[in-house]
């Protein structure tokens, strides 16, 4: 059996010591690139609206997520992902489809929590049988989150730990995040950073977020490590396509592209108005069925061999080759 590599790092104790490590860093916090230095132990706030306690907004079990994530039916795996909302977040998107818990910083604060519960959440959906626990905007609580993964270990907690990121990382924060999480799964927005500031208010999105989805490939490579058809270890870099090209599609398959053309990418069809976009001209629509196609052309022209990509009206997703090529787990 698949065992993650955060239960060796729990038993030596090195856990604990990351943690204490990462919550040192809130004390003058640059958790993520926008750097505020504020005393998040102190309960400060600044520009992701978080203070010390994490904000869990939501859990449930998520069952559309790529097929080896959530599995599928004809597998027999269709348990889903246990996925953890995080409220607020450290961009400020104006077609966030969770815009109701990223960007109400007023409201989600009742949803604050100890990490003695974000660990008890965690346990509680291994309970009902998940693939995997999905830490979903977990940028600005990585501190609480290690902190709560630490507890849960010590509960039993021993599935698979998913990243699930806009890719406003800092690349420090991810190099303690080596070995604790199991498998990437980091959103490339935008290719250019006045699109970034513009429809995101963040400034220099493009070499943070790359350098974010760098360091997360040199922690997992391009392999995929699989057991019962179930992804265990690896990075999925995922792109939504948004209308009139505003996410510079075809510049961010190339960087993957250079960085290493096995690397597994989700194509993205789902992109609807929603939030301040619908007032948007450049971003009031839906994508069109061509502008998806061409996408999926440019995939090929730069010869991304491991894609994920969706039927586009009913956005499910077909089970692409490579998953049945992926390396299965070995001790
Ligand atoms: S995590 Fe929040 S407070 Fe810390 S640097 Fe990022 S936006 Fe600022």
């Amino acid at each position: 059996m698949f065992e993650p590599s955060y239960l060796s790092l729990h038993k030596s104790g090195v856990l604990a010591q990351r943690a204490e490590l990462l919550n040192s860093m809130l004390s003058d916090c640059r958790i993520c690139p926008k750097d505020c230095r504020i005393n998040r132990l102190n309960n400060e706030i600044a520009a992701c609206y978080s203070g010390l306690k994490p904000v869990v907004s939501s859990y449930c079990i998520h069952y559309g997520e790529e097929p080896f994530l959530s599995g599928d039916k004809e597998s027999g795996n269709d348990n889903g992902v246990g996925n953890i909302f995080f409220g607020n977040c450290n961009l400020r998107c104006v077609y966030c489809q969770n815009y109701e818990i990223s960007q109400n910083h007023k409201t989600e604060i009742k949803n604050e929590v100890t990490v003695e519960r974000l660990a008890g959440i965690m346990i509680e959906l291994q309970f009902k049988k998940v693939n995997a626990i999905g830490f979903v905007s977990p940028t600005h609580f990585v501190p609480q989150i290690v902190e709560a993964v630490n507890i849960a270990a010590s509960n039993g907690l021993n599935l698979p730990l998913i990243y699930n990121t806009n890719s406003y990382d800092s690349p420090e924060v991810l190099r303690l995040l080596d070995g604790i999480i199991d498998i990437y799964l980091p959103d490339l927005k935008y290719s250019e950073d006045e699109y970034g500031y513009s429809y995101s208010k963040i400034k220099n999105y493009v070499s943070h977020s790359r350098d974010s989805v760098r360091e997360m490939y040199r922690q997992t490579g391009s392999g995929l490590i699989t057991e019962n058809g179930l992804l265990k270890r690896g990075l999925i870099v995922r792109h939504l396509i948004l209308p009139n090209d505003i996410a510079g599609s075809y510049e961010t398959l190339k960087f993957i592209s250079e960085l290493d053309n096995k690397i597994s990418l989700s194509l993205m069809s789902q992109y609807y108005p929603v939030h301040k976009a619908l007032s948007v001209d450049l971003l009031s629509r839906n994508i069109s069925e061509r502008e998806y196609e061409r996408v999926f052309e440019w995939m090929d022209e730069l010869n991304l061999e491991n894609g994920f990509f969706q039927e586009f009206e009913s956005q499910n997703y077909y089970r692409p080759d490579f998953i049945d090529r992926a390396e299965p787990f070995k001790r």
